[in-house]
């Protein structure tokens, strides 16, 4: 009888694991289990920060990472999911960045704690609970970067007293990275004393497709008045140079100076080839490992503090931006 019991128990617990696909149910002694969205999986940069996340995760935890596809519905219906399988906690890159309450409240009411990151949720938003963490960098900082990179360019090449005519290519209405790094890449550029003039700019979106479609409109409105194209990340700014290299540039010594952000491994090649002048790195393996460090500790039901990141204002980490150019852009050449 008591052999038999134990047979039963032993088979019961075997079953159990089986049904539960080796994962962790917050009780049980398997490894913790982190919930993780991406808003888009089409996304380049936020393809190298899925593998962060990935990477860092191997052996410690087990991660369910899933694809918005661009839609806010979509992700409120897998955060459902998330919060029904009982993940430990969930690292969420929002779809709509103002989406974040309805998230969170119903993370609260199952005290499952969350790390945004890469769109940072509002402030009123962060500050509604405790156990919330926003992992990104400060955007007016790439801003100012890309636009001091371009300052210097001008300064050496036209000098103070020649207008720079610019067109931008902007990210996305609403992400605070496309609305800063427009607003304070120009502020870098007029703070150092140069006269501008936007010929254009529109969303493209992030995407370098939409970008190849702009510049072609407006080399053919502008031409050659265009002095400087400005692109709120990397992706965007290889679009352009795909346009202007099809009107002719970078031969025959006909140059356009095109700043982008994220330093990306094409945009370091272009920089390379000496079509891109400049870019920021955004750095995407260390937003992916502070993203997990502080899902995982949260998970395991850790003080995030102890996860070896500086958190800010008891909430946010900030990963720092850098310039790169032709003079350093070797070093972040993996
Ligand atoms: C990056 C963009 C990316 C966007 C996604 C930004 O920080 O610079 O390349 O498309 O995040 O949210």
């Amino acid at each position: 009888m008591k052999k038999t019991i134990i047979v039963f128990l032993v088979v019961a617990v075997a079953l159990s694991f089986v049904a539960c696909g080796g994962k962790s149910d917050g009780a049980g002694g398997g490894l913790p289990s982190i919930g993780v969205t991406i808003y888009k999986f089409d996304d380049t940069f936020m393809s190298y920060t899925r593998n962060a996340i990935q990477s860092n995760a191997t052996g410690k935890a087990t991660l369910e990472v899933v694809d918005s596809q661009n839609s806010q519905p979509m992700q409120n219906d897998q955060v459902d999911a998330f919060l029904s399988k009982k993940v430990n906690s969930m690292a969420i890159n929002s779809v709509d960045r103002t989406a974040a309450a309805s998230i969170i409240e119903k993370a609260k009411a199952k005290n499952t704690p969350v790390v945004f990151f890469n769109r940072e949720p509002l402030p009123e938003d962060m500050a509604s609970w405790d156990k919330i963490y926003y992992v990104g960098a400060k955007a007016e900082q790439s801003g100012t970067m890309e636009g001091e990179i371009a300052a210097e360019w001008w300064l050496e090449n036209k000098g103070k007293d020649q207008v720079l005519r610019y067109v931008m290519l902007r990210g996305e209405p609403g992400h605070q990275d496309a609305e800063l790094r427009r607003e304070f890449s120009i502020k870098a550029v007029t703070d150092a004393g140069i006269q501008v003039e936007c010929l254009a700019e529109d969303y493209a979106n992030w995407d370098r497709p939409k970008a190849v479609e702009k510049m072609d409109a407006w080399l053919a409105q502008f031409g050659d008045r265009i002095d400087m194209v400005f692109a709120n990340n990397d992706d965007m700014a290889l679009g352009a140079i795909e346009s202007l290299k099809n009107a002719g540039y970078f031969q025959g010594g006909k140059f356009m100076p095109v700043l982008g952000v994220d330093a990306t491994p094409p945009a370091l090649l272009a920089l390379e080839e000496g079509t891109l002048l400049g870019t920021v790195l955004n750095d995407a393996n260390n937003q992916g490992k502070a993203t997990f460090d502080i899902a995982y500790a949260l998970a395991k039901g850790e003080d995030p503090s102890t996860a070896g990141w500086t958190i800010t204002d008891g909430k946010y980490i900030w990963v720092p931006y850098q310039k790169v150019t032709k003079d350093n852009f070797r070093q972040f050449q993996q």
